[in-house]
């Protein structure tokens, strides 16, 4: 045990006892008030969870001066400013959109080459997927860092206005940083860095595919940035940013003929014209939360030819998982009605979710004491909504880990300013304080058993609460009796 290893989960319990600092969270996830209610017993258990961890007194122990982890941080900071900025610039000047990033992934597994790391391309069956391994990796514990790197898909071409470009740079100098200390110092522990593609698109959820595939399963916890207008980080708890969703597609088919003797075929752009009133029909008996919004893909090619096909694309989003499913089960049987009342056939395939993730304070608190650290601008004093630190929710539910999310625009999302400000001094700083972040929250977490244990014990105590919090919601969601008619 190394002499940074003073902190005991027992001394830390009594600070938060003796200081009394700890404040609860308020907990933001249940956007409705029948999820409130479903929640009232998870949220109180969650509290006393929380409360038995000492948050603040963790964060204030951490954080104090370390020279060990200072050394490291600069590392990281050294590597950036000298190569990993001038490489987030390029790759920002020359955007590629989700599943064809490759010239973008060669030249982020080309510097991880170069720095000592093992790269296999093409997991899980993605192309432009990749895993690499520190070459002198000592065991547990495995440091795991997630990079994205696709361009948004725009109508004058790619362009980088979610700023991607740089998270492969950011998680890079933490990686390097860390594996060289780790193998100098010879502590146990290994660096693997993650590629994942495509977080603007899916199918397929590529985070998903590649967890199905047991990619991420070496990882004891996993980091990864996000560009952002302002300083944030999560409150504790399971949620998502952005709803629970459901992608699902609804190809119908039918039979050509002339249009002018249309009774020798089938009309499938009708059914899919029947699956929008349909689903408009549902809406009064819908819980109002819901969205259901789609588009036409396909309706055919000439206006003399019955459509003997036609494909519509939805996101069904819900704030819970649970009505979501008998949500996506209503739409489905929209479609079936659709396809019954024209004759048609209908082909319906749920290609990918994005579902309520897992954010621990332990790794949430202190990543973001770190990032005002480092000096970090336009801070949000106020917690975030609960959510996971990937967007599909399938890796954050099952592995614990932080997004780390400093300011590097004073843009909205998704815009060409966005993509300007991160070839620009904001863009610049904000991406050296997330690696600086970054690296000292991986350092604490692969010096200290104690805080890795702690970490660990509330992902667990939380990952319970939600299978709780889903089970109550499963009992509270009825689907209503509809007798036969007599
Ligand atoms: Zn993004």
């Amino acid at each position: 045990m190394s002499i940074t290893e003073s902190l005991s989960m027992s001394l830390i319990i009594r600070a938060a006892a003796l200081l009394s600092i700890f404040v609860a969270i308020p907990l933001t996830a249940q956007e409705t008030p029948t999820e409130r209610a479903a929640a009232h017993e998870v949220i109180r258990k969650m509290a006393v969870l929380e409360q038995s961890l000492g948050v603040p007194a963790l964060v204030a122990q951490l954080t104090a001066p370390n020279a060990a982890r200072d050394a490291v941080v600069a590392r990281a900071e050294q590597l950036m400013k000298s190569e990993l900025l001038a490489l987030g610039d390029d790759i920002t000047r020359h955007p590629e959109v989700g599943f064809k990033e490759t010239e973008s992934v060669k030249k982020l597994t080309g510097y991880l080459e170069a720095h000592g790391f093992a790269v296999e391309m093409g997991v899980a069956g993605l192309p432009t997927a990749f895993v690499a391994r520190y070459r002198k990796n000592n065991g547990a514990p495995t440091l795991g860092i997630i990079l994205e790197y696709d361009a948004l898909r725009g109508t004058k071409g790619a362009f980088h206005g979610d700023q991607h470009s740089a998270q492969g740079p950011i998680g890079i100098a933490a990686a390097v940083a860390m594996a060289e200390y780790l193998s100098t110092s010879k502590l146990p522990g290994s660096v693997i860095v993650y590629g994942t593609p495509a977080e603007e698109m899916m199918p397929p959820p590529s985070k998903t595919v590649m967890h199905d595939a047991g990619v991420f399963k070496e990882a004891d916890v996993i980091v990864r940035s996000h560009s952002s207008p302002s300083t944030t980080r999560p409150a504790h708890g399971f949620g998502s940013c952005c709803m629970n969703i459901s992608g699902t597609r609804y190809t119908f088919s039918g039979a050509p003929a002339h249009q002018l003797q249309a009774w020798n075929g089938r009309n499938a752009l009708t059914a899919v014209v029947h699956l929008f009133n349909n689903i408009d029909g549902l809406r009064s008996n819908i819980r109002p939360e819901s969205r259901v919004q789609g588009v036409i893909l396909e309706g055919g090619t000439a206006p003399n030819v019955v459509p003997d096909r036609a494909v519509a694309d939805f996101y069904i989003r819900y704030p819970d998982a649970v009505y979501l499913r008998q949500l996506v089960a209503m739409v489905d049987d929209a479609a079936r009605g659709a396809a019954l009342g024209t004759g048609t056939k209908v082909k319906i395939e749920h290609y990918g979710s994005m579902q309520d993730g897992i954010s621990v304070a332990s790794l949430a608190e202190v990543g973001f004491a770190y990032l005002t650290k480092y000096g970090a601008t336009n801070v949000d004093a106020e917690r975030g909504k609960p959510q996971g630190f990937e967007e599909t929710g399938s890796v954050s539910s099952a592995i614990p880990g932080i997004g780390f999310s400093a300011q590097t625009t004073t843009a909205p999302y998704h815009t060409y300013e966005m993509e300007s400000d991160a070839l620009a001094e904001v863009g610049h700083r904000g991406f050296s304080v997330d690696a600086q972040a970054m690296t000292a929250l991986l350092f604490d977490f692969a010096t200290r058993p104690a805080y890795r244990v702690l970490v660990r014990r509330e992902f667990d105590g939380l990952r319970a609460l939600f299978g709780e919090y889903q089970q109550a919601l499963t009992r509270t969601y009825m689907v209503p009796m509809v007798p036969d008619p007599q």
